[in-house]
């Protein structure tokens, strides 16, 4: 499982959002620091406390579709949750090489689709801050899905619903137990992003094939070497 992509051979790519394509730091930032932060204001709590309390709601629910559920957190924290996003939403941003290695991807007429556990909301408003959109030929959520990714049923589901041979495809994802699942489903190459984060030291897995950045693993063009172009008769 760490061998790196072989272009030759991957017609599908799937790409998660955060973490992968888009800086965690936005979505760390705003889970860890700005709602603690309005959740204390809002009760009188001390921050410390306010951390507590919220970071044991948040592990409740870890691997389940309701840890990125908007409406399922704005109702059970009493707190406005995709307004507050909205007040540090200057910090989605793309990481490095991304914006390139998608293009490229689209050069080389692959199928390429997002495939993220973000709630719609917060896909909607990441992909109105990074206009990431018409680079992707289709997108998935779990929520459409039915399973988070962390499930091998989400992928027997995405492929049931939009034929692909996972044989011939790649994901790329941040999260261990998300490509675990995808492993174990037997998509062929997985690419384990290090880099999640631009405050967090990078993270390396050992058991994937691993990233810093997209720069490493720029597609070659399709059909490289497996015949010439067709110039006609
Ligand atoms: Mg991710």
């Amino acid at each position: 499982m760490i061998s790196p992509p072989r272009w030759e051979k991957i017609d599908t790519v799937l790409l998660d959002m955060d973490g992968t394509l888009l800086d965690r730091y936005f979505d760390d930032h705003f889970w860890l620091e700005h709602v603690p932060g309005e959740y204390a204001r809002l009760r009188g709590m001390a921050l410390e406390d306010a951390k507590k309390e919220l970071f044991e709601k948040y592990r409740s629910q870890e691997g389940t579709l309701n840890w990125t559920d908007l409406d399922y957190w704005s109702e059970r924290l009493g707190l406005d949750i995709p307004t507050l996003k909205r007040q540090v939403d200057h910090l989605i941003a793309v990481h490095p090489g991304v914006t390139e290695f998608l293009e490229a991807l689209r050069r080389s007429g692959r199928a390429v689709w997002l495939v993220t556990n973000a709630h719609s909301k917060t896909l909607e408003l990441k992909m109105e801050k990074t206009a990431l959109a018409g680079k992707f030929s289709r997108i998935f959520t779990s929520r459409q899905i039915g399973f988070p990714k962390e499930e091998v049923r989400f992928w027997e589901e995405l492929r049931d619903r939009a034929p692909f041979e996972p044989g011939r495809a790649l994901l790329a994802d941040d999260t261990l137990e998300v490509l675990e699942a995808a492993a174990a489903f037997g998509l062929a190459f997985l690419v384990q992003v290090a880099r999640f984060s631009s405050v967090r030291a990078p993270e390396h897995s050992e058991r994937f094939f691993s990233i810093e950045g997209f720069r490493e693993i720029m597609p070659l063009p399709r059909g490289n070497g497996a015949g010439r172009i067709d110039r006609g008769e």
